[in-house]
């Protein structure tokens, strides 16, 4: 996999680390899940964005892995949500279908979120821009087809 870390500035916001890993197959997009896994705590809200298929919830089955978690890790089909039992409670939420915070989704959320529970939460590509609610959100993931089986990841 390839690593590079690039620096965007924007006119208002002050210069933040952007950090781009290039993935060839879903193996390595779940080491990379486990290795964001890793500086994880209780409390924590991992945003994970990109087209279906993308790899989401690859990324979030590595990370769970990391975590513990020993039950399958696949999409949340009929719920919005669910969470897998470890060391530290896991939530999974899928918002994919949902293309705007209302105001009761936060409600809807409640269950799975908290601050002894590490929560990702997996968004389409143009992810609302308000995430009122939803805790404490230490990461922003986009993740984006690259041709066949690479993937582009981007940390923010
Ligand atoms: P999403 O949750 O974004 O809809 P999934 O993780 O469920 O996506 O599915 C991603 C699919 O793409 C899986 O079938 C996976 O095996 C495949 N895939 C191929 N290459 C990669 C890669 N580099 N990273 C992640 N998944 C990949
Ligand atoms: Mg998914």
């Amino acid at each position: 996999m390839t690593l590079r870390r690039e620096i965007s500035e924007s006119p208002d916001t002050t210069p933040a680390a952007v950090d781009h890993v290039e993935t060839a197959g879903p193996a390595e997009t779940e080491a990379i899940g486990a290795r964001l896994a890793a500086t994880l705590r209780p409390g924590d809200v991992v945003l994970v964005a990109g087209e279906l298929g993308a790899g989401k919830t690859t990324l979030v089955r590595g990370a769970c892995r990391e975590l513990g978690v020993t039950v399958p890790v696949t999409s949340p089909t009929f719920t919005i949500g669910q969470q897998y039992p470890g060391p530290v409670p896991v939530s999974h939420i899928d918002l994919f279908r949902i293309d705007r915070m209302t105001e009761e989704e936060p409600d809807l959320l409640a269950d799975y979120l908290g601050p002894d529970t590490i929560a990702f939460i997996e968004w389409p590509p143009a992810a609302p821009s308000e995430h009122a609610g939803l805790g404490r959100i230490v990461r922003h993931v986009r993740i984006q087809h690259a041709g066949g089986d690479r993937r582009i990841l981007e940390f923010a």
